[in-house]
């Protein structure tokens, strides 16, 4: 038996459904706020991820899928998508900055990971990016956008977590200052630390390691290292989160990953998955067009993993949510009427209903049973009296109602769900 590669997953059943539900609230919320989709190939140029994502991340310096191509190129399934979305915004140009460029997108990232639950090798992310304004209320936008997202999927158990990194100038006379701190009090560190030290030193704040927590207590604050313009955004931020009534708490340690994040960053946390506690999170990312090879252009985004997001809400709901059925299943009995009834379902199809027929031949009972699975809110049934009448019986599930009407006229006793 040949079985799914490790840390990926089939979608079906109830599960799907879900998921599809979801997904049409990413599409309808992100068109509420004049977001408009983007899709960009799987495959990108290493090169594209190697600098748009960081050398000395997680991601590119162990967890990407990269391979040559039979042309010899280095090419990598994308493990996220904000450096694939910069990177067709500079090469088509569309970064207009009145009106600002407004973008969503939803798809498989592929990371080599460590598989457990909520954490995949192919898992989903949701996502925005608002390109072109500097100011703090792109920043809100973007926040608030996500959490509508999520209000609107239906969970609540989650927390919002927000802090500032400050101006590139700023950040960067902090981690100086954080280096120094931490080099001096090396011995103390876990070896995790050690390494993030020289690769990625911000990063050892958001350690979860107990041995790291006392020296983290000492460390530098970010806060005290802020200039006055870093400050002023930061406070616009939290004031217009509070005026749309968007609960949130400050976190000074929240980092996140990234080299290039300056400013606003935030992250949306649950304590209801175990370990894997971040449904999604962003920030602004103003120095990542040059990275790329693009012009300056001030960005703020985030993602969502949608596998933990339908975690989260199978988990708050206890189920996938409720099932929607057909609206017909079309019943013949014998041959003569197989025919008919077919022309009759092609048509209620083109009205919009959606209507199932028996493949099977089976019995009339077997046949009823069917229709209660695909969970039909009507059955329309055909004999070879019906067939020489000119009539269909009509049975409405749910009443167990039964009435024979004319088959030219079966429409007009179909209610619409
Ligand atoms: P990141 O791009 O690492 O900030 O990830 C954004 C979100 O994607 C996270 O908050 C998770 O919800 C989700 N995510 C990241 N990696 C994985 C993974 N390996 N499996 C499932 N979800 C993931």
């Amino acid at each position: 038996m040949i079985s799914v590669v490790r840390g990926m997953r089939d979608l079906f059943g109830p599960e799907l459904r879900a998921w599809q539900r979801a997904e049409e609230v990413f599409r309808t919320t992100s068109a509420s706020f004049g977001y408009e989709e983007l899709r960009t190939p799987i495959l990108e140029h290493t090169e594209l991820f190697a600098r748009g994502v960081g050398q000395e991340t997680d991601i590119v310096g162990k967890e990407m899928y990269s391979f040559e191509d039979r042309g010899g190129d280095s090419v990598t399934l994308r493990p996220e998508m904000t450096a694939a979305i910069v990177r067709a915004a500079i090469e088509h140009n569309f970064v207009r900055h009145s009106p600002t460029t407004r973008i969503w997108y939803a798809g498989p990232q592929f990371r080599y990971e460590r598989p457990q639950k909520g954490r995949y090798r192919q898992f989903h992310q949701y996502g925005a990016e608002c390109l072109g304004s500097p100011h703090p209320e792109a920043d809100v936008e973007i926040i608030q956008l996500a959490y509508s997202v999520l209000q609107t999927i239906g969970v609540t158990k989650f927390t919002l977590e927000v802090n500032t990194l400050g101006s590139t100038t700023s950040r960067a006379a902090y981690r100086e200052a954080l280096v120094t701190y931490l080099r001096a009090n090396v011995e103390r560190l876990s070896e995790d630390s050690q390494r993030r030290l020289e690769r990625n030193p911000l990063r050892v704040l958001d350690s979860k390691d107990e041995q790291d927590k006392p020296v983290i207590a000492e460390a530098p604050k970010l806060v005290d290292y802020l200039d006055v313009e870093s400050r002023q955004h930061f406070e616009s931020v939290r004031l217009m989160l509070d005026v749309a009534g968007i609960p949130y708490v400050h976190n000074p340690l929240l980092v996140r990953g990234l080299d290039y994040y300056c400013h606003t960053v935030f992250e949306f946390t649950t304590t209801e998955l175990g370990t894997q506690n971040a449904i999604g999170g962003g920030g602004r990312y103003d120095p990542l067009f040059a990275l790329i090879g693009g012009t300056d252009t001030p960005a703020v985004g985030f993602s969502l993993g949608v596998e933990r997001v339908m975690m989260l809400l199978e988990q708050e709901r206890g189920e996938w949510g409720a099932e929607k059925g057909i609206d017909v299943f079309a019943i013949a009995i014998g041959d003569a009427a197989r025919l008919p009834l077919r022309l009759i379902s092609l048509r209620l199809r083109r009205q919009g209903y959606s209507v199932v027929e028996d493949l099977q031949r089976r019995s009339v009972k077997a046949q009823m049973r069917d229709a209660d699975r695909h969970g039909a809110r009507y059955t329309i049934t055909m004999g070879d009296d019906e067939l020489a009448q000119g009539n269909v019986v009509i049975k409405n599930m749910a009443t167990g109602e039964q009435q024979s009407v004319a088959d030219t006229n079966v429409e007009q006793f179909l209610t619409r769900p």
